[in-house]
């Protein structure tokens, strides 16, 4: 039996495990953290729970395929609800704007408050699903560096739907042919922040990401979040795959151009047939791969953006709240010139707050509400965060109390903050990037660092940073095609 060592149990490295242990290698996990998820980690205090980083589910399916995959019934590990509606909007001026889930209700919402034509939005989103459906067999599902995808009847039906794709447009100049009111505009550039990227740059083909939110739907765990990795860790144990925590990886050990053993940390030397990282390819590269220079275009890449986040208990309840809750700058594009060309912290930011507790009572003490309010920044290029983040903290409040109409200052009873230098050393991910590489030029996509680099046979990766790329969708994917390279490597 091939054994294989997978460095990182973010939900890449998970559902890489699960997918593993099923193909009949015997796996084995080391995780520098405490337990599973990565990003997906989950804090506590004052009587709150928060997920600590992914507050929004999409695509479930791509969980339920893991289970069916290992022939195991998923309800007694993991469940998710429906969310009726996708995001509640604010702007400065008093405008609010409610997104149903059903397509026909948001449309008419759309048309109710901001004034675009009936239908404007239902075919904004019917192209966006037609669009999905034709570029994932190439984008999302497959290795973009083997000959044979490009072979495949699906794929060479992509190529065609790009054909019909504006190349020469960014999503924002998409978007603004598309609909007349500025602010519906900004509400549908936000989805580039999906990825971590710039809606001025990233192309018009980003159009796609709605689709995930308003056509396949958005769903909430049951226990929030972080439940997502305790599910799939449970899977991958009853699976027979062996996990060590507390257990960072020093060095891949490697000779002429094959992995043959990881170094831990703490001295030890095992060896394995294969390894998979799931850790950040830049870092993967970096620090435990001595013998090899970091790729160039890895080094060049530019990073998706980071975060300032603010776990905050609020001693109130707020009717006029949902799960997701945007309150959009006035100046749009100034603030993704100072997060991309100036990398700073604007001074007008959007503020994004999720309260999971609407749904998870038990998150809060009762009458009270546990709010994630996080700010799109800059990735970590030295900045003096301490001081950068005083200053936003003191926006965001101003921000809130005035959209909101209450000092929210008087009501935040317990708060822990993550700046991106914490993101850098709590997931090990690049200067702090949420999603690997940005997608702002057209050619993101293909260099992507691959699933099975070209250096090293049996070295395979998978998580945010590599193809199809960041977000928890995309990670489930990139486990399946990392996966699938060494299941046609080991056969
Ligand atoms: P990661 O989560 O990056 O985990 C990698 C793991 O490898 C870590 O546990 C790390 O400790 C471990 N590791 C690294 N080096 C070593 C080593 N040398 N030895 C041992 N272990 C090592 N996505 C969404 O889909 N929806 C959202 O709403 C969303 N919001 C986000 C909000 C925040 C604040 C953050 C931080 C991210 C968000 N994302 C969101 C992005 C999403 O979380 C990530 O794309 C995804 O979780 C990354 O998974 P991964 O498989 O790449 O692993």
């Amino acid at each position: 039996m091939k054994r294989i060592g997978i460095v990182g149990s973010g939900i890449g490295g998970l559902a890489a495990s699960i997918r593993l242990a099923v193909q009949g290698l015997e796996v084995e996990v080391f995780e520098a953290l405490p337990g599973p998820g990565g990003k997906l980690d989950s804090i506590e205090g004052g009587g709150y729970r928060f997920d600590k980083g992914p507050s929004l589910f999409t695509m479930p399916r791509l969980v339920e395929e893991l289970f069916e995959l290992a022939e195991c019934d998923m309800g007694p590990y993991f469940g998710y609800q429906t969310i009726p509606e996708a995001c509640r909007y604010f702007w400065d001026d008093q405008t609010r704007l409610t997104a149903s889930a059903s397509i026909e209700d948001f449309d008419a919402e759309v048309a109710r408050v901001l004034g675009e034509d009936r239908g404007a939005v239902a075919s904004y989103l019917e192209q966006s699903r037609r669009l999905y459906e034709q570029t994932r067999p190439l984008f999302l599902e497959r290795s973009l560096h083997k000959i044979s995808t490009y072979l495949s009847p699906e794929v060479f039906k992509a190529f065609g739907a790009l054909g019909s794709v504006r190349w020469d447009l960014s999503l924002h100049r998409t978007n603004q042919k598309r609909f007349r009111n500025p602010k519906t505009v900004q509400l549908f550039d936000r989805f580039a922040t999906y990825n971590g990227s710039n809606p001025y740059r990233t192309p018009s083909v980003m159009q796609i990401i709605p689709h995930l939110e308003h056509g396949i739907g958005t769903f909430l765990p049951l226990g929030g979040m972080h439940s997502i990795p305790k599910a799939l860790h449970r899977l991958a144990v009853d699976l027979g795959v062996i996990f060590h925590f507390n257990t960072p990886v020093a060095q891949i050990e490697t000779e002429k151009r094959r992995a043959t053993a990881l170094i831990l940390e703490r001295g030890d030397r095992l060896d394995f047939d294969l390894v998979l990282s799931n850790a950040d390819v830049y870092t993967t590269y970096a620090r435990l791969l001595p013998d090899f220079d970091l790729p160039k275009r890895i080094e060049r890449a530019e990073r998706s953006s980071s975060a300032v986040i603010f776990y905050w208990g609020i001693n109130a309840h707020f009717d006029e709240l949902g799960l997701h809750n945007i309150f959009f700058s006035n100046d749009y594009r100034s603030e993704f010139d100072s997060i991309f060309e100036r990398k700073e912290l604007g001074n007008d930011p959007t503020v994004y707050v999720n309260i999971g507790s609407k749904y998870e009572p038990g998150d809060a003490p009762n009458n009270c509400e546990n709010w994630f309010v996080m700010v799109n920044s800059p990735a970590s290029y030295g900045q003096n965060w301490a001081r950068e983040v005083e200053i936003l903290r003191s926006r965001v409040v101003e921000r809130l109390s005035r959209v909101l109409g209450r000092s929210i200052e008087d009501l935040i009873e317990f708060e822990e903050i993550v700046n991106p230098v914490q993101i850098e050393e709590w997931t090990r991910s690049h200067r702090g990037a949420l999603y690997g590489t940005a997608s702002n030029d057209l050619f993101s996509a293909f260099l992507r660092h691959p699933n099975k680099g070209s250096r090293i046979e049996n070295l395979y990766f998978c998580g945010g940073s590599v193809h199809p790329g960041g977000g928890i969708p995309l990670c489930l994917l990139s486990a399946k095609i990392a996966t699938d390279h060494i299941a046609a490597d080991v056969r």
